[in-house]
């Protein structure tokens, strides 16, 4: 658990989001706002964190949008590349890159992974049928073809893989496949192809060591890695498309082949920092540190979904490699589904439904700050959980607004308002007072280590407890009835209460970092310092006291209350599947 004393550095990684279509708060809770809290919290102690993500960009979702809308492959990537670093960046996401694998450095990188497994012995070439479309001259690789799932008779199940059921199959065993191409009503008959596969099984005793020594992960993330690493298959790792990256082999049958989208897709994060290298370093052999040098440690963040290409998958593809690091953490969140507020029951996110809500939307009516509290309060850790508008007004007014803020507001307003806009003299503290003061290391403690073991759900319950102690103890101490009788006491209680805020400021940083600036510009003090190189450590330093004397600016409403109609009014709108 104590990762400090074996690494010097982190690199994170946000599972690259799909670009073909709008993030959404499903997508967010999973492997984005876990990540950024953990990253900044993170540069907050000081310690040399890299956080790498971007767009993944090739496969077959993308060229059928691009066939169904009349456009480009790249068009659609463009347009969603943009919409999505947009969008992160509104909420906050402080990635220190975000790149792209249709990048001609991705292609590089893929191809020399695709080599260093070929020349260990790891690729093999192997004859497969697959269904073809005369009427379009074309292989039909992955969602190209529909047909009835041979285990579950789903009638709208792909080439490969069922979504209703989620069997794998081989191509042949599809019942009735159709072509899934406008305009094409030929039947696909079954047609032989050379592709290229990944041995998995040659890495099988090392990721089951690998694995056997990371024994604090979460359940999910073992069980499903395990169930992968007990029954290995080779993988195919090329597809039937001119979109994507070309397979760096001497073989005709190559020609018209692409590398597979999952293949490159974990790759982008290498590429990602090399490109951040180059950008923020002029180095181009910077990445080699964050990817090579054993002190570095690497954390995946990721939904359920991707558990088995980042548990299994790529470590092995890394380990083919030599000379890289594999992940010291895979963190895969469970799913964040919504509430349907007619049947009050949850419901998965979908498209077809119309339920999902998208970041861009949400966050031109309410803030980053009551998002990220929200989602990081009902986090799918270790189930799922369910988003709801109700909920989310009551827990953002409820505790960020009602306890914290509520708390921050009292106390730096009285102490402005009667202390001449410093932090008072404390006269003798009493045994309440120095309790209080006491428990804050401890307190924050509890918060680092809570963030810690990724434990996002319990540092924010830790950080609202803080809140209350506070509260109770402002309550009980009286400082708006003892100013008029006692200048001492009330020096001491706001003495004391300046000081909770001061370590409030840092606790919040990670997952509501607008409040934290803003309070930090009332205290003077400075959050948010570090990035790949380090920094001080200003999460510590928040356990020393703020000196009596110390000027503090007039203060300002942290988190403003949300209005319950107003909320109500959007959560009908969503209701009746109106875009917000
Ligand atoms: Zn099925």
């Amino acid at each position: 658990m104590n990762a400090d004393a074996k690494f010097t550095r982190t690199l994170v990684t946000s599972a690259l989001p799909y670009a073909n279509g709008h993030i959404h708060l499903g997508h967010i809770a999973g492997a984005y706002l876990p990540a950024d809290i953990y990253v900044r919290y993170l540069r907050l102690k000081g310690k040399p964190v890299l956080y790498i993500g971007g767009s993944d960009e090739h496969g077959v979702p993308v060229t059928l949008t691009a066939l169904k809308e009349g456009s480009s492959p790249k068009d659609v990537v463009d347009r969603y590349h943009e919409a999505n670093a947009e969008a992160f960046a509104d909420l906050g996401i402080s990635y220190d890159l975000y790149g792209r694998t249709i990048w001609d450095l991705h292609a590089d990188t893929t191809q020399r992974f695709f080599r260093a497994l070929d020349a260990g012995g790891h690729i093999e070439r192997q004859e497969m049928v697959l269904w073809y479309s005369e009427q379009s001259d074309m292989y039909l690789p992955d969602r190209y073809v529909k047909g009835t799932c041979p285990r579950c008779g789903y009638e709208d199940a792909n080439g490969d893989e069922c979504e209703n059921c989620g069997a794998q199959y081989a191509a042949e065993e599809l019942i009735e496949p159709r072509a899934n191409i406008p305009g094409d009503t030929s039947r696909p008959i079954l047609k032989p192809s050379a592709h290229w596969f990944l041995k998995l099984r040659d890495f099988k005793d090392d990721l089951k060591a690998w694995l056997d020594s990371h024994p604090d992960w979460r359940a999910n993330v073992r069980g499903i890695a395990y169930g992968w690493v007990d029954d290995l298959r080779d993988r195919c790792i090329t597809r039937d498309t001119d979109w994507g990256i070309p397979v760096p082999v001497d073989d005709p049958e190559a020609q018209n082949k692409r590398i597979y989208v999952w293949f490159d897709a974990p790759i982008g994060y290498v590429t990602n920092t090399r490109q951040w290298g180059v950008e923020a370093k002029d180095d181009a052999a910077a990445w080699e540190t964050w990817w090579k040098d054993p002190s570095t440690r690497l954390v995946h963040f990721i939904g359920k979904d991707n558990i088995p290409f980042h548990a299994v998958i790529f470590p092995a593809m890394l380990m083919g490699q030599g000379d890289f690091i594999v992940a010291d953490n895979v963190v895969g969140n469970e799913y964040l589904n919504i509430l349907n507020r007619m049947t009050g029951k949850a419901e998965k996110g979908s498209k077809s439904k119309g339920n999902m809500i998208s970041v861009r939307d949400f966050l031109t009516r309410f803030s980053r700050d009551a998002l990220r509290y929200y989602l990081c309060a009902i986090m799918p850790e270790s189930r799922d959980a369910a988003f709801s508008w109700d909920e989310f007004l009551n827990r953002y007014n409820g505790e960020l607004c009602d306890v914290v803020g509520n708390f921050v507001h009292r106390s730096l307003t009285m102490t402005v308002k009667n202390f001449d806009g410093v932090v008072p003299e404390p006269g003798p503290f009493d045994a309440e007072d120095q309790a209080l003061l006491d428990s804050l290391p401890e307190q924050l403690d509890g918060i680092a280590q809570a963030f810690d073991q990724f434990r996002f759900r319990l540092a924010v319950e830790r950080f609202i407890e803080m809140g209350r102690r506070a509260n109770q103890y402002f309550d009980t101490k009286q400082p708006w009835v003892t100013r008029k009788t006692d200048r001492e006491r009330t020096a001491t209680t706001l003495y004391v209460c300046c000081q909770v805020v001061r370590v409030l400021c840092a606790a919040m940083a990670p997952f509501v970092p607008d409040g934290a600036a803003k309070l930090a510009e009332t205290l003077g003090i400075e959050v948010f310092v570090g990035g790949p190189d380090g920094g001080p450590d200003s999460w510590d330093a928040a356990k020393t006291p703020l000196p009596a004397g110390t000027p503090l600016q007039p203060p300002v409403v942290l988190f403003p209350k949300l209005d319950k109609d107003y909320v109500a009014e959007i959560a009908e709108r969503h209701a009746r599947g109106e875009a917000l």
